[in-house]
Parts: C-alpha cells; sequence; structure tokens
C-alpha cells in the first residue's frame, strides 16, 4: 500500500457520491469552533481582535492598519525576479478579467417598454489574503485584479501579521499590495479578520483609528477563514467557500506517473487538510504513481504536511472501470482543480460539469494556474463547485434592472397584471395599476 488511501470502484454501479475522499474536519464543524470568535470581535472589536491575533498567530499589536511607510519600504526592498514575475502574473491576469468586463444591455420588451440591466460594482470589498502555512503575494494579484476591472471603488486587504516581520504581514504580500495599489492594509488573520471586515472595528486601543464595514469579503484561506465567511454570508456577500485546496487527476495509462505525483505533491502542499485525489482506469498508473509519490515526498522541502494531506481521509486514489465511470467520479466530487491528463483530454475537459478550474493536457499543471495561466486561482472547494463559480469581474458586480414603461406600453399589458394579481390574491397589486386607467374596466 503507498501513502494514497484506494477505493475500488471497479465493476460498482453505486452513485460516487458519499464513497468519495471528503475532508473530516469541514467547514460545518470548524463554525462551531470560530462563532465565539466573531461573537467577540462584534461585541468587542480591538480588544476581541488583538486576544484572538495572539493566540493564533502568537503576535500582540498596537495596531492593525499596516503604515503606507511600511508597504513602501516592501515594494522598494522587493527582489528583481520576485518583481518580474508578479508584474508578469498580473499583466496576464489583467488579460483575462479585462475580457469578462459586463456592458449594459437595454431590452426593447415592447414598443415604449423598455429593460435595462446596468452593471455596477459593489461599493467597499474585503480581500483576505492568506498567511499562516505559507506566503501568498499570488492572492492579493487573484483578488485585487478582477475587483479594480469591476471598478470597485473601496479595496481593503486583510493578512495575517508575521511574527517574523514585526508584526506586519509577509513582505511579499505588502509589495504586491504597492504593485496593485492597494493602500488599505490590515494585518488581521483568520475568523477574526473576516469578523472585522464584515462588522467593522476599531484598530487600536485608543479608537482613534477604524476599519468600516465592507459590503463583500473575497478570498480564501484555511478552513476557519472559510468557516467564518460561511457565518458572515448574509452580514457581507462573499464570493464562494475557497477553503483547503483540492486537485483532482482525471488520468489514462497515457499520463506520465511522475508529472501525476508532482500536480498531487504540489497542491498536498499547501495545508495538512489539502485533498489530493487520481482517479484512473489503470491500474498500472496508479501504482506507479505511488511509487513516484514515494520517491517525491521524500525529496520535498513539506514534506511532513504533505504525507499529512495525501494519507488524510480527503486524499486517495479512485479506481474505476473507465474513463466514462471516471467522469461521473470527477463531475460528483466537484473539485476545485481537475487536470485531464488522457488520451484527447479536450474532449474530455469539455464534458466536465463541475469544477472550479480544468486543466487540460500534460502542459497545463496547476501550478501554471496559482500563478500564471491568466486565469484565477481563487476558486470553489467542498464541492461547493456544483453550484458556484472562481472569483471572477462578476464577482464584484451587481446587475441592476431599470424598468421603463410609457403609458401605452403599461395599458396594452395592464389586464395580465391584473389577472396574475388576482391568481395570487394580491389584488392591490392589481389596482395599483387600474388605477392609472379609471377608464378601463378590468373584469
Ligand atoms: P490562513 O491565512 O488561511 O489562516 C491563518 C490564520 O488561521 C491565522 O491567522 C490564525 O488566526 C487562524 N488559525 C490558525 N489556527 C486556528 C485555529 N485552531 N482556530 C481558529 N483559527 C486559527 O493561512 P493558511 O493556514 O496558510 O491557509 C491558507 C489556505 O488557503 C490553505 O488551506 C490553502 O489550501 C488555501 N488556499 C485556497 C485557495 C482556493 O482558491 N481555494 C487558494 C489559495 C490558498
Amino acid at each position: 500500500m503507498g501513502v494514497l488511501n484506494r477505493i475500488d470502484l471497479r465493476g460498482s454501479a453505486r452513485d460516487p457520491r458519499g464513497l468519495l475522499p471528503r475532508a473530516q474536519l469541514d467547514v460545518s464543524v470548524a463554525v462551531e469552533q470560530i462563532r465565539p470568535i466573531v461573537e467577540a470581535v462584534r461585541a468587542h472589536g480591538f480588544g476581541a481582535i488583538r486576544e484572538a491575533t495572539h493566540r493564533f498567530d502568537g503576535v500582540t499589536l498596537d495596531q492593525l492598519r499596516v503604515p503606507a511607510e511600511a508597504i513602501a519600504a516592501a515594494e522598494r526592498a522587493l527582489d528583481p525576479a520576485v518583481r518580474a514575475a508578479l508584474t508578469e502574473s498580473i499583466a496576464r491576469a489583467r488579460r483575462v478579467h479585462d475580457d469578462q468586463r459586463r456592458t449594459e444591455t437595454v431590452t426593447e420588451v415592447v414598443p415604449g417598454g423598455t429593460v435595462t440591466e446596468r452593471w455596477v460594482p459593489v461599493e467597499r470589498v474585503g480581500l483576505y489574503v492568506p498567511g499562516g502555512l505559507a506566503m501568498y503575494p499570488s492572492t492579493v494579484v487573484m483578488n485585487v485584479v478582477p475587483a479594480q476591472a469591476a471598478g470597485v471603488r473601496s479595496l481593503v486587504v486583510a493578512s495575517p501579521p508575521q511574527r517574523e516581520n514585526g508584526g506586519l504581514p509577509d513582505d511579499r504580500v505588502l509589495a504586491a499590495c504597492a504593485l496593485l495599489g492597494v493602500e488599505e492594509v490590515y494585518a488581521v488573520g483568520g475568523a477574526q479578520a473576516v469578523a472585522m471586515l464584515a462588522y467593522g472595528a476599531t484598530t487600536d486601543a485608543s479608537g482613534d483609528t477604524r476599519c468600516v464595514p465592507v459590503d463583500m469579503i473575497t478570498g480564501p484561506g484555511n478552513v476557519w477563514v472559510t468557516a467564518a465567511k460561511r457565518l458572515l454570508r448574509g452580514v457581507v456577500g462573499i464570493d464562494a467557500e475557497a477553503g483547503p485546496t483540492e486537485i483532482a487527476v482525471l488520468a489514462d495509462e497515457t499520463a506520465d506517473p511522475a508529472h501525476v505525483a508532482a500536480d498531487l505533491i504540489s497542491q498536498a502542499e499547501h495545508d495538512p487538510l489539502a485533498a489530493s485525489v487520481l482517479v484512473t482506469p489503470s491500474l498500472e498508473l496508479a501504482d506507479a504513481v505511488e511509487r513516484e509519490l514515494t520517491r517525491q515526498i521524500a525529496s520535498a522541502k513539506h514534506s511532513p504536511r504533505i504525507t499529512e494531506a495525501l494519507s488524510g481521509a480527503q486524499s486517495g486514489v479512485v479506481l474505476v472501470d473507465d474513463l466514462e465511470a471516471g467522469l461521473r467520479v470527477v463531475d460528483a466530487y466537484a473539485a476545485e482543480h481537475l487536470e485531464i491528463q488522457t488520451r484527447d483530454a479536450r474532449q474530455w475537459a469539455l464534458r466536465v460539469r463541475n469544477a472550479g478550474a480544468i486543466f487540460v493536457g500534460p502542459y497545463a499543471p496547476v501550478s501554471l494556474g496559482d500563478y500564471c495561466a491568466g486565469s484565477n486561482h481563487v476558486l470553489p472547494t467542498g464541492g461547493c463547485a456544483r453550484h458556484s463559480s472562481g472569483l471572477s469581474v462578476q464577482s464584484f458586480l451587481r446587475g441592476i434592472h431599470i424598468i421603463e414603461y410609457d403609458e401605452a406600453a403599461l395599458r396594452d399589458v395592464a389586464r395580465h397584471v391584473v389577472t396574475l394579481a388576482e391568481v395570487e390574491d394580491l389584488p392591490a397589486h392589481g389596482q395599483a395599476v387600474a388605477v392609472r386607467f379609471p377608464d378601463e374596466r378590468y373584469r
């Protein structure tokens, strides 16, 4: 047996849902764990944020807002290679997200009656950038680029304070904020950051400075960040639940086991709760991938958390009869990232119904999408890809209908409005139309 659990669905006609690997610490359990933190931030603001930050990040903060000089200094000190890579990542993401902009539509329903749909950006948005086990300047790019393309006016970034950076977020995260022109940055992570963004809070002991509540929170995070987003949905808008990362690989015997193993490991290194799932009809490939995993983990920098993630209940190899059965499995799983490494990979990819993003063929690994494909890497996890999309310009826009009817157009449809109002036993609705046309008789 290798590091991955093996789930053998060959010869089984059962619905694969319920048989697939899933995390044991799921978001609903974490919601109960972070509820007291969120309540405390709501009631006590700065004091509660400070206490939670001390407890979970090992840092005691006097102020939460990152000074402008610290952001500028981080940008000046940025390593040239990192600057070049971030600049390329931003440029590619801008190309894709600028194409997602929506234009107003005007529909003439009847002569004299139009419905216009205006796309209006959310006013103030809080962008969460993780920073517990790894640092994510790339996530600054993936949050900020679509928000800016949508025209969001007020952007706030929150990211955990780092003990080794004097209680500031990671310097590369700050530099990415500077490159993108984000000025309002808070050194707060976890559920306390989500609560601060949702409810607003004073940001130092004097109470002189304040984070004004946002209208929407986007961005990925660990299970506690995701739980706080779920708990506060409604108080604020959220994009989707973008929790501990997941990769599913649908592969046949043509896949290179070294590539498949490297890709499974690449996502496992995010978090001990990350999920890596191989779905294949090829027992030979499954065995070869296991051998590669053992070989590659031995030299991996983060081998303890990779091993924990790969051997956890959320990861595994799913053996299926053929690729058709594999397709049913990956659709049931609804992975955040799905790689297709098969013959005719594109044809299979086009048939997938449920996935956050699909990576096709041998030269589109998930790591490319994490940084430099141009696509967004903030993607739905935990099966949320069945109903949600990754972050995009659309996430930050609201479609507002503007209804304009002239007298003749309303008169023409009035009898239908009255009839439907009567059917629903809401006669005052009908009367609101009828009153405008006293010369007409409606039944
Ligand atoms: P994080 O910023 O999400 O979490 C760190 C914070 O968690 C800390 O500031 C701390 O306050 C809080 N915390 C730690 N232990 C806690 C506990 N026991 N109870 C309550 N709160 C606690 O950073 P991370 O931990 O490195 O996680 C980043 C996550 O983001 C990973 O799971 C990664 O897979 C995920 N991710 C997802 C996507 C996506 O689009 N789905 C993209 C990038 C990253």
